[in-house]
């Protein structure tokens, strides 16, 4: 049974791998995210898992023991209230997929960070989930500290000192530490308890532009669709501000990139909105949270295969420019975070860089390195506002790795 509320707010589920994120997301949601190859309705289908869970609360019983997400309060035999839907971003927890992890943390309004009681803290992902919500600035977060089933007492204990001790001077000091069993589902209910006040929804201005953060695109037809049938580009992704609506005009930046006597350049793409879809319901209105598919009148050709992910889309002429050298203010990390760390060595001209802006990533090739400052020329340019955060990752032996922040010009 599904309830057909909108999710409101999108959360982080971070962590290092195998330490419960997946089975948490199912405990609250009844959903597996991790199938993310059977597509959703039509065809749309994210590659950071998303699931929408509806939290409720018994009118009978006490709190914490009142919040749920089930519908009917056995105890007390009666049916539970609607609080909140909320939209659950599963992050990957191996690091090769660290820009996947940043570039989903563009559209989370807060997270939780699942930490298992079973081993020491940190492990390296801990760490390095930990230091992208830093540098992008997401500081409502909820600790679950999972998997106590497996540990006594004790042990339990010396964990959630290691844990204090570990989210000192981080954006997670004085986070709320939840001990739970996703796997049990054992204290749901306090979790859910400090999500309530720990990640409330943002306050919301419906008269802003909308704004979407586009982290997918799509063919849905079938190959060998005829012309008559064939249904236009689909765009998945969030909703940062404003409010969406059926029939809408919109644009997407940066767009596509033209060819013009022998020239490439980059040219907007305008286009109808045809149909909008979130929380698994086809609707009219849609308003930020969740993850929402739109479809649009765009030759699919044009969204095949993610083309479009990353772009960002609003009503025509109310994007922020694009960009295809830019100037950032950099802040780098003292070490690498995770395993075989190492000090992190001052930015060079001439070095690629992976930077991910939103929900886009980009290889960059330095073209000026100053102390606190760079300017990278872009493979593919970004749309982006200025003072618009930029994760900073660099190639350290097989690997990208995360070595500090930038500020957009
Ligand atoms: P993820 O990589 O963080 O998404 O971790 P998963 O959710 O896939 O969980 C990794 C393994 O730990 C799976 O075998 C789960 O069944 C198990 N697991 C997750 N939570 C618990 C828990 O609370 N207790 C126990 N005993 N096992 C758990
Ligand atoms: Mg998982």
């Amino acid at each position: 049974m599904t309830s057909n509320k909108q999710p409101e707010v999108n959360i982080g589920l971070v962590g290092h791998v195998d330490h419960g994120k997946t089975t948490l997301v199912q405990a609250l949601s009844g959903e597996w995210t991790d199938q993310h190859s059977e597509e959703m309705k039509r065809g749309i289908s994210i590659r950071l898992g998303y699931a929408d869970a509806t939290f409720r609360r018994c009118p009978e019983a006490e709190e914490p023991e009142a919040f749920t997400v089930d519908e009917h309060c056995d105890d007390h035999d009666v049916d539970t209230d609607h609080l909140r839907t909320v939209s659950f971003v599963d992050a990957p927890g191996h690091e090769t997929l660290m820009a996947t992890m940043l570039s989903g943390a563009a559209i989370m309004d807060g997270a939780v960070l699942v930490i298992s009681a079973t081993e020491p803290v940190p492990q390296a992902q801990t760490e390095e989930h930990l230091s992208a919500l830093d540098i992008i600035g997401i500081d409502n977060i909820v600790i679950a500290q999972n998997k106590v089933d497996l540990v006594d007492e004790e042990r339990a204990m010396q964990n959630y000192e290691q844990i204090q001790e570990f989210v000192e001077g981080t954006v997670a000091e004085g986070a709320p530490v939840v001990p739970i069993s996703a796997g049990q589902e054992a204290n749901i209910d306090l979790l859910i308890e400090a999500v309530q006040s720990e990640i409330p929804t943002p306050e919301r201005d419906p008269d802003e532009d909308a704004r979407m953060m586009v982290a997918r695109s799509f063919d849905i037809n079938r190959p060998g669709t005829t012309w008559d049938d064939l249904m236009g580009g689909v765009l998945g992704g969030s909703l940062v501000g404003g409010q969406l609506d059926a029939d809408d005009e919109i644009e997407l930046r940066p767009g596509r990139e033209v060819e013009e006597g022998g020239q490439t350049e980059w040219q907007p793409v305008t286009t109808t909105v045809r149909s909008l879809q979130s929380g698994g319901d086809f609707v009219d209105t849609v308003t930020p949270g969740g993850l929402l598919g739109v479809g649009t009148g765009l030759d699919p050709a044009i969204t095949k295969g993610d083309a479009l992910a990353g772009q960002v889309a609003g009503p025509p002429g109310s994007l922020p420019p694009v960009h295809e050298t830019f100037t950032m203010d950099v802040d780098l990390l003292e070490r690498i975070v995770g395993d075989d760390g190492g000090e992190v060595d001052e930015i060079s001209t001439g070095e690629p860089l992976m930077l991910t802006i939103g929900t886009a990533t980009t290889v960059g090739s330095v073209t000026s390195a100053r102390d606190e400052e760079c300017e990278v020329a872009l493979k593919r340019p970004v749309c982006a506002a200025s003072g618009s955060k930029i994760a900073i990752n660099r190639r350290v032996g097989a690997r990208w790795r995360l070595i500090g922040v930038g500020t957009l010009r």
